[in-house]
């Protein structure tokens, strides 16, 4: 099994996830007392989120740049991201190695398309929501289409992830603002809503809601233990 290397703690909420689900499903697909031979270079948030918010993506992208170096050189073979927000750099990064990047869009547009989907709800940051790096590469290839909440909504789901859940706050008041946004995207003809940040998982599931959901930190995870066993 080849070793994969984790750019984590954006949040390390999230991180603790991924390590968590790569290594259940190395063991489910697996068995025995197999587990993921992973590398983890987790960053300091309050950093990545300054330069989010000052608009500095080439700091923020030159910082995961040297930190992908640093997992190649250590033996990582390929990378994952984990999160949705900062595959704005995904391109710095893919750029100052030469393993393979797995990009979290693409794991989930091949989730979706799998799954046969045709239009898609997109829960996340601002940034995810309503730039194009992310949703042009989720319907690249496809027919999907994606609909994003409205304005008031988008900045509420994009607070409520930046003051609460990148922190491990979890409101009952929050999960209810993330179930509206997803019946009103079920309601302008979503057939699934793609849980586009990976902190979102902590908040609501599919117990809390009939609508099929896409949480890209469960589809990242399992994408890279089948790259990393050579599966895909
Ligand atoms: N983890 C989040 C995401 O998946 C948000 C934190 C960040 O801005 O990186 O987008």
């Amino acid at each position: 099994m080849k070793t994969t290397g984790i750019l984590g703690g954006m949040s390390w909420q999230s991180t603790a996830h991924y390590y968590r689900l790569i290594n259940e499903e190395t063991a489910r697909l697996r068995g025995g007392l197999h587990s993921a031979p992973l590398l983890i270079s987790s960053v300091d948030f309050h950093e990545i989120e300054a330069l989010q918010r000052r608009g500095d993506w080439q700091a923020a992208g030159a910082i995961l740049a040297g930190e992908a170096r640093k997992l190649e050189a250590a033996g990582a073979e390929l990378l994952v991201l984990a999160t949705n927000t900062m595959h704005k750099v995904a391109q710095a990064i893919i750029d100052s190695v030469s393993v393979p990047l797995l990009h979290i869009a693409e794991a989930t547009r091949d989730a979706a398309v799998h799954a046969g989907y045709r239009r898609l709800g997109l829960l996340g940051t601002r940034f995810t929501m309503e730039e194009s790096f992310y949703t042009d590469r989720l319907i690249a290839g496809t027919d999907l289409s994606i609909l994003t909440p409205d304005a008031t909504a988008r900045e509420q789901i994009d607070r409520i992830i930046f003051s609460e859940l990148c922190l491990g706050t979890i409101r009952a008041k929050s999960r209810a603002v993330y179930l509206s946004a997803v019946r009103d995207l079920v309601d302008r003809g979503a057939e699934a809503v793609i849980l586009g940040c990976t902190e979102i998982g902590m908040l609501i599931g599919s117990a809390d809601t009939d609508t099929p959901l896409l949480d890209t930190t469960e589809i990242h995870a399992r994408s890279a233990v089948r790259h990393a066993l050579e599966l895909n």
